[in-house]
């Protein structure tokens, strides 16, 4: 009988283990949206647009596909 309450206890631990190390993940992934946010401007035509919709080609930051292809 107490190996089977070792057992479920191995299992809550390891239960509260993924559960705790998901909102961690979610953490860093609104860390890195936040980052996104940043307004970079457009190499080519100067247009500001943050990172998240930007298109980056060689560290270069574009508004669009257009100003991408275009340089
Ligand atoms: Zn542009």
């Amino acid at each position: 009988m107490l190996k089977w309450l070792v057992v479920i206890a191995v299992i809550a631990g390891v239960y509260y283990f993924f559960i705790k190390k998901k909102p961690l993940k979610t953490s860093a992934e609104n860390a890195a949206k936040e980052q996104s946010d940043e307004m970079v401007a457009c190499v080519v035509c100067g247009t500001y647009c943050s990172v998240g919709d930007a298109f980056i080609k060689e560290r270069r930051y574009y508004c669009s596909k257009e100003c991408m292809d275009g340089s």
